[in-house]
């Protein structure tokens, strides 16, 4: 295949892949404009039917000069009653998902507005009116509706040869024929093109909507997620310190409005710098990771864990005595020791000595006080021992 036509094949292929894409909002923006439109058309087409009824009525001239509002009454007859069905199953079928009956809809509005108003220019022929209404009808169809281009060709090339049959049948002679069917032919071919313009302008508008639509979800994603990075720990992904302290001042305020208990636990990793000099850090981060998940799956979903530093963990309960906090502690503890973090070959056993400190609801305590509460009683842990909850 030649270069050229391959490329022109390929440039095809990608316009009928990117007017599938687009289809589906230009059948959306269709049917938005038919809800206005096809109304108009309707009270503009009735207002027509009336007046030509009125002039079928008071027609007394010759016979057969009646054809013309004859002509015109029953193409009238047609389209404001099919304009009507358009106005109200455009306003039904807005919002239904089945798009191929919006897509339907949209193109029988188009064909019936070419096929009508190449029969009103074969009517109007017999009065020698000119082609001017046909032209209008083509050129603002093509303006209204969003066609893809064959379909719209389809449809004005079949309105054309209606256009080209019907003016034919008048005696109008040969010398006026041929320009008639000319201009006609002029205006269909600039309806198609403007219809082709507005198609492709729609089309790269709605790809670039959707391509800025991905960006920025895209972006909120990211966003959100320097959010979260900001508030875990990178390593652990329990809260960071900051965080821990503010949603731990809250919880606070919390328990004094509802006079209820809360405990902190504050974990320190026993003898921690043996496991870095033994099995290097990269093992040490591995035993740090699985005891903060052990701690997060041990846990209520609102009781918060955090990472203080280094080997340093720190558990708020929420609602929860002292006598209750030492047991969940004692949980913890013997969780940890029970289960051996697994790194590579290795089962690497730690233990973990656990300071407690509780905040009766009458007194009115901080993070900060009841931090170095713990803290104390983590340092009797470590001294009597490790390996215990205090
Ligand atoms: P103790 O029982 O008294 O708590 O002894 P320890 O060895 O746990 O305490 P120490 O404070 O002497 O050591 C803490 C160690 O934790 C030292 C440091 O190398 C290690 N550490 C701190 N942060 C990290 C980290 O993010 N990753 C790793 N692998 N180690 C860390
Ligand atoms: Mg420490
Ligand atoms: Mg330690």
């Amino acid at each position: 295949m030649p270069p050229a036509i391959r490329a022109l094949y390929q440039q095809l292929t990608d316009w009928r892949i990117e007017n599938d894409h687009v289809e589906r909002s230009a059948t959306e923006a269709n049917l938005q404009r038919l809800h206005w439109l096809a109304p108009g058309a309707a009270a503009w087409s009735l207002l027509q039917w009336l007046v030509f009824s009125v002039l079928l009525w008071q027609h007394d001239g010759p016979v057969g000069a009646e054809s013309w509002p004859l002509g015109r009454w029953l193409i009238h007859l047609a389209e404001w009653p099919l304009a009507l069905l358009i106005t109200v199953l455009a306003r039904r079928w807005r919002h239904l998902s089945r798009r191929w009956i919006g897509r339907a809809l949209c193109s029988a509005a188009f064909g019936a507005t070419v096929v009508l108003a190449s029969l009103q220019a074969g009517v109007d022929q017999s009065v020698g009116q000119g082609i001017a209404s046909y032209l209008l009808a083509c050129v603002g169809a093509s303006l209204a509706l969003y066609q893809r281009p064959l379909k719209s060709g389809l449809m004005l090339g079949l309105g054309y040869a209606l256009f080209f049959h019907l003016v034919g049948n008048v005696d109008a002679g040969a010398g006026a024929l041929l320009p008639l069917r000319l201009q006609g032919l002029v205006g269909c071919v600039l309806a198609w093109t403007l219809s082709l313009l507005l198609w492709r302008q729609f089309s790269a508008l709605a790809a670039q909507e959707e391509r800025l639509a991905r960006l920025t979800a895209e972006l909120q994603h990211k966003q959100q997620e320097l959010e979260r990075l900001t508030r875990v720990d990178a390593l652990t992904g329990v809260l960071n310190r900051a965080t821990f302290a503010e949603l731990t001042e809250r919880e606070l305020a919390r328990a004094r409005r509802q006079a209820t208990m809360t405990t902190l636990l504050l974990l320190d990793l026993d003898h921690f710098k043996q496991v870095n000099d033994s099995w290097g850090h990269p093992c040490g981060d591995a035993v740090l990771k699985q005891v903060a998940a052990l701690c997060s799956a041990s846990l209520r979903s609102t009781d918060l864990v955090g990472r203080l530093g280094g080997e340093e963990f720190v558990v708020l309960l929420p609602g929860t005595s002292q006598e209750a906090g030492r047991r969940i502690a004692e949980k913890l503890r013997q969780r940890i020791e029970q289960n051996a973090v697994s790194f590579g070959q290795l089962r690497v056993r730690v233990t973990v000595s656990i300071g407690l400190a509780s905040n009766p609801p009458q007194q009115n305590q901080n993070f900060e006080i009841l931090y170095s509460e713990a803290d104390k009683a983590l340092y009797m842990a470590k001294e009597w021992g490790r390996n215990r909850v205090v």
